[in-house]
C-alpha cells in the first residue's frame, strides 16, 4: 500500500518506533531509522528489516535533542531516499519524580526530545511535503497527552504539547494533501516501560509479572499491554487512503484508560 513512499521514524532503534518502522516497511515504504544504540546492532537491524520486508532501510544517528540534528535528519532522508512523505515523530524519554524533586536537567531533556524535536522535525519536513502535495505526520503522543498522572510532570507537559502541535499543523495543512494526527498509546511493554516495572518490582519485592499487572490494574482496564504490531498497524492506517480526511485527531490506543 505504501510502495513508492518514503518515511522517517524517529527513535526507531527500539520499542514502538521500531514496531512502526517494521509495519511501514512491510507495506513497501522506504524507511529511514533513527535513534541511539550500538552501531553494529543497528546495522544488523537495518539488514534484517530490509531483508524481511524487501523495502529500502537506512539509518541516521541524529541526536534529536539538538534542533540542528532534526533538520539534518530530514535533509538526509530527502537526499538519500528522495523525500520524506511520512514523518513519525516517536522518539521519547521518561523521568519519574514529584514536581518539587524533579531535576531541572531532566525537565530540559524531556522537553527537548518529547516536545521540541516534534516541532523541529515537522518544520523541516513540511516544505517537501507541501511541494509534493502529499504528506503524513504521525505524532506518538501518549494517554499522557490527554490526562495527567503523578510524578511525570515533564513528560505530561510535553505530550499535551504534542497534542497541541498536532492540531495546529493539521489546521495549517488542511487543504494541502497533508494530514497530521497523534496516536496516544497506553501501556506498551517497551524498554521505557520495562524500566518503570523494574523500579516497582525492586521497591515492593514483586516479580516482573506482578509489577506489570499492578501497572495495568491502576490505569488500563483491558489489563493487556498494547503490542508493537497494534501500534504499527494504527500508524499504517493513518497513512492509508482510508484516513485521507482524518487530520488533527489524537487517537487513544489504551485499553480504556482514557474512558474512565
Ligand atoms: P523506547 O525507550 O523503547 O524507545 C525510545 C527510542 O527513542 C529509542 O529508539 C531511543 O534510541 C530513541 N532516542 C532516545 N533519545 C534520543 C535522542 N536524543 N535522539 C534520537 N532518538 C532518541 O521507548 P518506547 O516506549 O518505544 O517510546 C516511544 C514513544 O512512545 C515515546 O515518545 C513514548 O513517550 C511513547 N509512548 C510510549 C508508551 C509505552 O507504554 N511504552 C506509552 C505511550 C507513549
Amino acid at each position: 500500500m505504501l510502495k513508492g513512499r518514503t518515511a522517517i521514524v524517529t527513535g526507531s532503534t527500539s520499542g514502538i518506533g521500531l514496531g512502526i518502522a517494521r509495519a511501514l516497511a512491510q507495506q513497501g515504504c522506504a524507511v529511514m531509522l533513527n535513534g541511539l544504540g550500538d552501531t553494529a546492532a543497528i546495522a544488523e537491524l537495518c539488514r534484517d528489516l530490509a531483508e524481511s520486508s524487501g523495502a529500502r532501510v537506512l539509518y541516521h544517528g541524529a541526536d534529536l535533542m539538538r534542533p540542528a540534528d532534526c533538520a539534518e535528519l530530514v535533509r538526509a532522508a530527502e537526499a538519500q531516499l528522495g523525500g520524506c512523505d511520512i514523518l513519525v515523530n516517536n522518539a521519547g524519554i521518561q523521568h519519574v519524580a514529584p514536581v518539587d524533586a524533579f531535576p531541572d536537567e531532566r525537565w530540559d531533556a524531556v522537553i527537548a526530545l518529547n516536545l521540541s524535536a516534534v516541532f523541529h522535525c515537522t518544520k523541516a519536513a513540511l516544505p517537501g511535503m507541501k511541494q509534493r502535495g502529499w504528506g503524513r505526520i504521525v505524532n506518538i503522543a501518549s494517554v499522557h497527552g490527554l490526562v495527567g498522572s503523578v510524578d511525570k510532570v515533564a513528560y505530561i507537559a510535553a505530550k499535551h504539547g504534542v497534542v497541541g502541535i498536532t492540531k495546529v499543523v493539521a489546521l495549517e495543512t488542511a487543504t494541502t494533501g497533508i494530514t497530521c494526527n497523534a496516536i496516544c498509546p497506553g501501556w506498551t511493554k517497551t524498554p521505557l516501560v520495562q524500566r518503570q516495572i523494574d523500579t516497582r518490582a525492586a521497591a515492593a519485592g514483586l516479580t516482573d509479572e506482578d509489577a506489570g499487572r499492578l501497572l495495568l490494574l491502576e490505569k488500563q482496564p483491558s489489563l493487556r499491554f498494547n503490542t508493537l504490531e497494534q501500534l504499527g498497524a494504527t500508524a499504517v492506517f493513518l497513512c492509508s487512503p482510508a484516513a485521507d480526511n482524518i487530520t488533527g485527531i489524537s487517537l487513544p490506543v489504551d485499553g480504556g484508560w482514557t474512558a474512565q
